[in-house]
C-alpha cells in the first residue's frame, strides 16, 4: 500500500538534505496557508501532526483528509479561533474548554488544534495531568512513532518533517512502535494497546517485540478504558481489509480473553474416540476475511463473526452421529442482544439484523444438500425478507473446507438455490409479503371482533401460501379463509366483493 515512488523521494531527501525532508508541495489543504499565516503574525509555531502525516507518507496524497490534527506551541483555542477569522466563512468552531482544544469543521474536514503538552498520568484513569510544553514533549506524548510525525507550517521551515523517533524508517518497514518505554506507554493509556493491534490490522504493519511483549504485560489494564471505546477499535478492526489479523493479534496478548470472552471460548478442538470437530475460533475468522471480500457492511460482518457463537455451549459428542451443535444458530440467536449489550453495539434494528442472519444462517445450506422443494425456498424467502441476499453472501463466505472440489460443489448448489429464488420471486412475491386478506376482513365476513380465530385464520392462509397449496392473490386466500372459518365454526355474515380472475 506504501506508495512506493513517495518514499524513494523521501528517501532521496533524507540522504542527500542533511536530514531535512520538505513536503510543502504535498500540503494541498487551504487550510495550511492560512494555519501558517495566521502562526507567522501571531508568533505562534504550528505543526500538522499525527494521522494526516503518516496517512500523507503512506499513500502519497493528501486529498481530501477526514481530519487534520494541529499543534500550537500555545493556546489552541485562540489559534482555532484566529483560522476561523482568517478563512471569513461561516464554518462551525467547537470549543472543548476542559481538554482545551477546539475543532473546526471546514466542508468534510475537521481541523482540530491543540496547545502542545506535557502529560502525566496517574493508576485510575487514563485521563491524563496535563501542563504546557514544547513541541518534542508533544511528540513524546503519541502512541506510536508512525502518529508522532509532524510538519512544520512555520515560516522557514514550512513543509519540513520532523521525525525525532525514526517514524519513516518504521513506515518503510511497517512496523508499529512506541516512541518511549512501551510498558509505561500502554500502562498510561492503555487504549493505546488497541490502537496499536488497530494500525497493524488496517495498515498491514507488524507490531514490533517488545510492544507486543508490553501490550501482553499490560493487558489487565483494558479494564479501565470505556467499553465505547474498546468497541469502537473493535469496529474499526472489523473494517479492514483482513479483520483476522486483530483478532489474532488479540488473542495471541491476551486481549481478547478478557474484551470478548465469548469469542475466546470457540478456540480449541475437542477430540472423541478419534473424531476431532473444527476450531471454531479459525473457522469463523476464515469466515469474517472471507466476507471481508464481499462487502463493507459493518453488520453484515458481525453477523459472520458471531454466527457460530454458541457452538461453544452447544457442542456435544454423540457416539452415534459424531459432534453436534444443535439449535447452536437459535441460541446463538438469542446470545446476540447480551453480547451487543456488554459491548455497548447499537440496541435496534442493527441488532435485530445480526439476531437474524445468524438464526437464519443454516437454513440455505440445508436447501443447497437436500432435494430442494418449493416450499422450502419460500419460507425461507419469507423469512429473510429484505436480508435474503445478505443471508446468501453469509452462507457463501461460510463454507470453508480445505478441499477445493468440495468448496466449488456447494457454491454451485448455491447457484441452484439462488436460481429458485429468482424463480419463485418473479412467480410468488413473497418477500414482502402482504396478506392478501387482512384481519379486518375477517372479522367482517364473520362478523367477529378482534379475537383469537382472527389470528388463527390469518396465519392459516399465509401458511398455505407459503406450502404452495394456494396461490398468493385474494380469491384464493378468500376461498381458504371460509374453509377455515368454517372448520372452526363461524358462519359467514357477510361476503365480501371478489376479485375478477
Ligand atoms: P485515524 O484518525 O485514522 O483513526 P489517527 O492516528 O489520526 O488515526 P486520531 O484519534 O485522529 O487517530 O488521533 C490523532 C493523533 O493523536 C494520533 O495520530 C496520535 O498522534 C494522537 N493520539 C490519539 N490517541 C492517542 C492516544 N490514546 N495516546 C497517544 N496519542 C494519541
Ligand atoms: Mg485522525
Amino acid at each position: 500500500m506504501i506508495h512506493n515512488a513517495l518514499l524513494l523521494r523521501i528517501r532521496l531527501y533524507f540522504c542527500c538534505s542533511f536530514n531535512i525532508m520538505n513536503l510543502s508541495d504535498h500540503l494541498h489543504h487551504k487550510v495550511f496557508q492560512i494555519i501558517a499565516s495566521v502562526a507567522s503574525e501571531e508568533k505562534t509555531p504550528s505543526y500538522v501532526i499525527g494521522g494526516f502525516v503518516r496517512d500523507l507518507l503512506i499513500s502519497g496524497s493528501s486529498s481530501a483528509p477526514k481530519d487534520i490534527d494541529i499543534v500550537v506551541i500555545g493556546s489552541g483555542i485562540e489559534m482555532a479561533e484566529k483560522v476561523r477569522d482568517a478563512i471569513g466563512e461561516e464554518i462551525p468552531l467547537s470549543v472543548f474548554k476542559n481538554f482545551g482544544t477546539a475543532m473546526l469543521k471546514w466542508g468534510d474536514t475537521e481541523i482540530e488544534f491543540v496547545g502542545a503538552r506535557k502529560e502525566s498520568y496517574r493508576l485510575d484513569s487514563r485521563k491524563p495531568l496535563v501542563e504546557n510544553g514544547t513541541l518534542e514533549d508533544d511528540q513524546n506524548r503519541r502512541d506510536f512513532t508512525i502518529n508522532a510525525l509532524a510538519i512544520s507550517l512555520n515560516p522557514g521551515d514550512y513543509g519540513e518533517l520532523l521525525d525525532p523517533f525514526g517514524g519513516v524508517k518504521h513506515l518503510e518497514e511497517k512496523l508499529i512502535t512506541t516512541p518511549l518505554e512501551p510498558g509505561s506507554t500502554f500502562s498510561d493509556d492503555p487504549l493505546r494497546m488497541l490502537r496499536g493491534i488497530r494500525f497493524a490490522t488496517t495498515l498491514g504493519f507488524s507490531i514490533e517485540m517488545e510492544t507486543l511483549n508490553a501490550i501482553h504485560q499490560y493487558r489487565q489494564r483494558i479494564s479501565i478504558v470505556s467499553q465505547e471505546r474498546i468497541s469502537d477499535e473493535l469496529n474499526k478492526i472489523m473494517l479492514a481489509l483482513k479483520p483476522s489479523k486483530g483478532f489474532l493479534l488479540l488473542d495471541q496478548t491476551g486481549l481478547l480473553e478478557i474484551i470478548f470472552p465469548e469469542f475466546h471460548q470457540m478456540k480449541g478442538v475437542e477430540q472423541v474416540n478419534e473424531q476431532r470437530h473444527k476450531d471454531n475460533f479459525f473457522h469463523t475468522l476464515e469466515v469474517l476475511d472471507n466476507i471481508a471480500l464481499k462487502t463493507d457492511d459493518l453488520w453484515l460482518r458481525w453477523a459472520a463473526l458471531l454466527h457460530d457463537i454458541a457452538k461453544p455451549r452447544t457442542r456435544k459428542f454423540e457416539p452415534d452421529i459424531g459432534w453436534t451443535f444443535h439449535a447452536h444458530e437459535f441460541i446463538g440467536a438469542k446470545m446476540i442482544p447480551g453480547i451487543f449489550r456488554k459491548m455497548r453495539l447499537p440496541l435496534n434494528e442493527k441488532m435485530k439484523y445480526v439476531q437474524k442472519l445468524v438464526q437464519l444462517h443454516l437454513r440455505p445450506i440445508v436447501l443447497s444438500q437436500d432435494i430442494v422443494t418449493d416450499a422450502a425456498i419460500r419460507r425461507l424467502i419469507f423469512d429473510a425478507g429484505e436480508d435474503l441476499e445478505d443471508l446468501m453472501t453469509l452462507c457463501e463466505a461460510d463454507i470453508t473446507s480445505k478441499n477445493e472440489r468440495t468448496v466449488k460443489r456447494h457454491l454451485r448448489n448455491f447457484k441452484v438455490v439462488r436460481q429458485k429464488i429468482n424463480e419463485l420471486e418473479e412467480r410468488d412475491s413473497i418477500r414482502n409479503f402482504q396478506p392478501p386478506i387482512s384481519g379486518d376482513d375477517i372479522q367482517k365476513v364473520f362478523g367477529i371482533p378482534p379475537s383469537r380465530p382472527v389470528g388463527i385464520i390469518k396465519n392459516a392462509i399465509k401458511e398455505a401460501i407459503l406450502d404452495g397449496e394456494i396461490l398468493n392473490n385474494f380469491n384464493a386466500a378468500y376461498l381458504r379463509m371460509l374453509e377455515e372459518g368454517e372448520a372452526l365454526g363461524l358462519i359467514v355474515h357477510h361476503e365480501l366483493k371478489r376479485e375478477k380472475d
